[in-house]
């Protein structure tokens, strides 16, 4: 008799909260919480480790969100930066359109603004 027991990652989209994106200023984000699951047979079993993750739709810069800070933003749909413990991922992009770039660009290589 064996036991197959393991780890996963989940994502679960929670709402579309309001944040103004320290890196393309845009203000459309969605909230994720995740959590590692332990899992029996494939059943989830229970969820631990949560943390709440806010995406900026536009320029997919990933913030991670302090856990005190989570309920009310369920309640408003607001961030700020008070509620943002750390940057997790700060993707560069052009403050015009939002497309990706590279750190040496002089020039947004898709609309051609001075970066
Ligand atoms: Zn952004
Ligand atoms: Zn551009």
């Amino acid at each position: 008799m064996f036991f197959i027991v393991g780890f996963s990652n989940r994502d679960e989209f929670i709402k579309e909260v309001n944040f103004k994106c320290t890196n393309c200023l845009n203000e459309k984000f969605e909230l994720y919480q995740v959590a590692n699951v332990l899992t029996f047979f494939f059943i989830p079993l229970f969820k631990f480790n949560k943390k709440a993750l806010i995406v900026c739709k536009n320029c997919k810069s990933i913030y991670k969100v302090k856990s005190e800070s989570l309920k009310k933003i369920l309640d408003s749909s607001i961030v700020t930066y008070d509620d943002i413990e750390e940057i997790v991922r700060n993707n560069n992009v052009c403050p015009n359109c939002g497309y990706m770039i590279d750190k040496n660009d002089k020039f947004c290589p898709n609309c051609g603004n001075k970066l």
